[in-house]
Formats: C-alpha cells, sequence, structure tokens
C-alpha cells in the first residue's frame, strides 16, 4: 500500500508500531456522508427523551470502557495514564450533560400583533467534526456529543497520528444500541479525508479543531458553500503574575506543561511583575528539577513525550542549546521527548514569545504595572485563555474584562469544564463548544407564525 493508503499509528514514548489502518478517501467519506444522512432522518424523528435515553446508555457503556480507552490513548498519544483517564471521563461526562439537552432544546413564543409565533431548534443534519492529536478523545466528544444530542448525524474525522480512541468510541455507541451510521468515524488524512468532508455538499457544518493555518483554510472552503463552521484554533495564553499573588501557586508549571505543552490553553507566556521576577525564577527552576518525564504509562510519570518526530523539530526549532533557559530533564533513546524548559532571554516580540509552540516551552517576561500587564497580555493575534492571580479583588475584576480572550481564570490555571462555554477571541477560533448553549450550535432557529385572523 502506498503511504497515502494507509495511516500507522506509533507509540512516541518508543516509536513503536501501534497499529496500521487503511486510510479513508475521498470516495469513503462519500458513503459514510450518504449513509449518515439517511441515520440523521430516523434520528431526527424520534422523540427527544429516546436521544437522551440512548445517549445515557452510551454514557454507561464508555463508563465500563474508562480504563480501556485511556491505556489506548497512553499508547497512540503518549498522554500520561492519570490525564487519558480524566479524558476517557471526559467523554463520558459530556455525554450525560448533552444527553439532558436533548429534552431540553427549547424554542420561545414570541409576543407578535395578529397571532402566535414560536420558534424552534433544528438539527442541521450530518455534521463534519474534524479532531487534533493533541487530545483525541475530548475533542472528538465535545464536537459530536452535542450535535448528536440536538438530533443530527456525525462523521468524525480524527488526526492521522491518533485515530483509535475516535474508532473505539464508535464501536462503543453501536454496542449501547445507538442506530447504526448515526456516528462515524472515517480514519484519514487531513489534505484527503479531511478535505473530502469540509466539500462535501451535503454536511451542513464543519467543527475543526488544529492549527490557525489548517483553519484558516478550512473556512475558506467552507465559505464557497456558505457552510458554517466552528474554528479552535492556536493560542498562547498569558499567566500574568502580580506581585501581591500566591506565587507558589501561581507559577505552577503545569499550567505549560500539562500534556507536554500540547495544549491550545497552555500558558506559555509568564508574564511577571518585575518585582517578584527573581524569585520566580528560582521558584520555576526548583519546580523544573522536579518534574518527572518519562513513561507515560508509569502511574509516577507526569509528563510524557511529544506526539511525533515533526513535532519534536518543531519544538527544538524555537530552543536553541545556548538560549539562556532554565531546564529540566528528559529521557533519551527511543521516543520524542523535550525536557521542560523556560527561556528567560527573550524579548516579548520575539518567536518564541509570539508563535504557538506546542510542546513544554514558556517564556519568562517582566512588566511594570497593572496598564503594562494588559497590553503585553494583549499584544498577540491570539486569544483563547489566560491567568492572573492577584489577591486584589478590584484589579481582578479589571483585568479579567480587559484580557482579550475567550476563556480566563482568576487565581486558578483551569480553562475547561464542559459545564461553561469554550473558545477563542482572534485568531484563536469561531464560536463556542461546551457549556448551556452547546447544542444550540448543532441547529437552525426556525421561525413559525400562526394567524389567529384567518
Ligand atoms: P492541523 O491543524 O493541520 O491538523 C488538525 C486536524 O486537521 C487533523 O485531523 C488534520 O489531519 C486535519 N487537516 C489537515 N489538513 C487539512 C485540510 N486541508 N482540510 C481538512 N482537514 C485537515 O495541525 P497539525 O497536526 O499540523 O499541527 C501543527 C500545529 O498546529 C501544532 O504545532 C500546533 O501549534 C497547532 N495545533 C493546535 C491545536 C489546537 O488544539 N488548537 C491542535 C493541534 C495542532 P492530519 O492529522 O492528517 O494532518
Amino acid at each position: 500500500m502506498s503511504a497515502e493508503h494507509e495511516l500507522v499509528v506509533l507509540n512516541p514514548a518508543t516509536e513503536e508500531v501501534v497499529a496500521t489502518l487503511p486510510a479513508a478517501d475521498a470516495a469513503d467519506v462519500d458513503r459514510a456522508v450518504a449513509r449518515a444522512a439517511a441515520a440523521q432522518r430516523t434520528w431526527a424523528a424520534a422523540a427527544p427523551a429516546d436521544r437522551a435515553r440512548l445517549l445515557r446508555r452510551f454514557a454507561d457503556v464508555v463508563d465500563a470502557h474508562v480504563e480501556e480507552l485511556a491505556q489506548l490513548e497512553v499508547r497512540e498519544a503518549g498522554h500520561v495514564l492519570g490525564n487519558a483517564r480524566w479524558e476517557a471521563g471526559n467523554a463520558r461526562d459530556l455525554l450525560l450533560y448533552s444527553a439532558g439537552g436533548a429534552e431540553r432544546l427549547l424554542g420561545k413564543q414570541i409576543p407578535v400583533t395578529g397571532g402566535w409565533d414560536v420558534t424552534f431548534q433544528e438539527p442541521l443534519g450530518v455534521v463534519g467534526v474534524i479532531a487534533p492529536w493533541n487530545f483525541p478523545m475530548p475533542i472528538a466528544a465535545w464536537g459530536a456529543f452535542p450535535a448528536l444530542a440536538a438530533g443530527n448525524a456525525v462523521v468524525l474525522k480524527p488526526a492521522e497520528t491518533t485515530p483509535l480512541t475516535a474508532l473505539r468510541l464508535a464501536e462503543l455507541a453501536l454496542e449501547a444500541g445507538l442506530p447504526e451510521h448515526l456516528f462515524q468515524v472515517v480514519p484519514g488524512y487531513g489534505h484527503i479525508a479531511g478535505r473530502a468532508l469540509v466539500d462535501h455538499p451535503d454536511v451542513a457544518k464543519i467543527v475543526f479543531t488544529g492549527s490557525t493555518r489548517t483553519g484558516r483554510e478550512v473556512m475558506e472552503r467552507c465559505a464557497r458553500l456558505v457552510k458554517p463552521v466552528t474554528l479552535e484554533l492556536g493560542g498562547k495564553s498569558p499567566n500574568i503574575v502580580f506581585a501581591d499573588a500566591d506565587l507558589r501557586t501561581a507559577v505552577d508549571p503545569f499550567s505549560f506543561l500539562d500534556n507536554s505543552g500540547q495544549d491550545c490553553c497552555a500558558r506559555t507566556r509568564i508574564l511577571v511583575q518585575e518585582s517578584v521576577y527573581d524569585e520566580v525564577r528560582e521558584l520555576l527552576a526548583d519546580a523544573l528539577s522536579t518534574v518527572v518525564v518519562g513513561d507515560p504509562a508509569d502511574e509516577k510519570t507526569q509528563m510524557g513525550p511529544l506526539i511525533s518526530r515533526q513535532q519534536l523539530d518543531r519544538v527544538r526549532s524555537f530552543v536553541p542549546d545556548e538560549a539562556p533557559a532554565l531546564r529540566g530533564s528528559a529521557p533519551d533513546g527511543p521516543g520524542f521527548w523535550f525536557p521542560p524548559t523556560v527561556l528567560t532571554g527573550e524579548r516579548h516580540d520575539s518567536d518564541a514569545a509570539r508563535e504557538e509552540i506546542f510542546g513544554p516551552v514558556a517564556v519568562l517576561l517582566p512588566f511594570t504595572d497593572e496598564a503594562d500587564a494588559i497590553r503585553l497580555a494583549n499584544d498577540t493575534p491570539y486569544g483563547l485563555a489566560g491567568s492572573l492571580w492577584t489577591r486584589d479583588l478590584g484589579r481582578a475584576l479589571r483585568v479579567s474584562r480587559a484580557v482579550r480572550a475567550g476563556n480566563l481564570s482568576v487565581n486558578s490555571h483551569s480553562s475547561v469544564r464542559y459545564w461553561t462555554p469554550f473558545g477563542g477571541y482572534k485568531q484563536s477560533g469561531l464560536g463556542r463548544e461546551l457549556g448551556p448553549d452547546a447544542l444550540t450550535a448543532f441547529t437552525e432557529t426556525k421561525n413559525v407564525f400562526i394567524s389567529t385572523e384567518a
């Protein structure tokens, strides 16, 4: 088979082959979309309570397979075991949350002259979800499950490096009794299967997560068909640390090391008030030296490998050997390893301080006062997430409103909860996933006026 006809999934911690599978081409996508369209019509006609019941059953089946899914994620994506278990649990919880939404997809009754007026939230049809490799299971779930709950069918294209958990989720959906072809996975290459999904006239919406560059192309191609699109793209999120903060918690290195830094919400710009810069530098140096990097299947490991040789080369290109930096350690030998690193000699307009590196690398930059912190935080084409740390409530309120990003945390590094909306400002994306309005993003609003004068 030629390279374009198969996917070879590698374990990023060992470089051993985990699986080889056929890659879907445009004809496979076409067939999947046709089957999905037929399944969707029946699904949309089913009672909301029946759809909800089946999705809850799907959640029960995922729950029974959390450990299996987590182990698969460790092997194909190199995630540390604790994170992988959280990810499988997140998929289960989102199913339960979305199932409730199926029964609460409310319209409005609007006061009008000469009749009654009501709105309906109607499903779109077939939704295409294109997922990346950094969080294969949760990101597939965030696109697919609310879409299913709203009465749509889903065709999901996972990343070429990490198709296995998505394929397993689709098997579990069938085991739970979801109709055949309602939730299909087409493992394949982005420029072939991904593009075919984007260009398909019977795919009513695309949900894309990945790089800003590919997201821009997806949006351009959707524009030709006036196809709606949700984009979750890159980030270069600030961690703003004021001098009065609890410094040790504020500079927790896992704010940028989680998932080896392959996280669009990673706080990779550590902005520190200059009066505590030296103290923070020392705290970070100590913290990096204790991070346990190694076999992701070992319960004690805190950070695993990068996803691929290509990603390792990209990360290395931002960190020359002679760059002033605080450095932790990483294993040698097979696997795509890079040590936890904080660059200390960057200007805020250097490449390392501006571009999404997507590895365990942050930059440490000083600021003078509140206005300077806000200016630096906003001086980026991205606007996905960010943290700010201070004990001054007024400042916390002012800065959280002034930073132009979709997901801000005060005295916390958390970004993602399935109960709350998630998405970016500026070139970090378009639209929102998760939260109470997640299902609405997979519907059209229909307005019906009923005359009382006929
Ligand atoms: P991409 O954006 O290229 O890939 C994301 C998904 O899109 C994958 O499923 C990919 O398939 C697919 N895809 C690629 N090209 C097309 C296309 N023309 N049409 C439709 N779908 C397509 O990201 P990369 O994997 O190349 O990663 C590069 C960088 O992107 C990272 O270093 C990081 O900075 C950023 N990134 C950001 C993410 C985020 O969460 N915001 C997630 C992943 C990456 P395939 O796997 O075959 O390429």
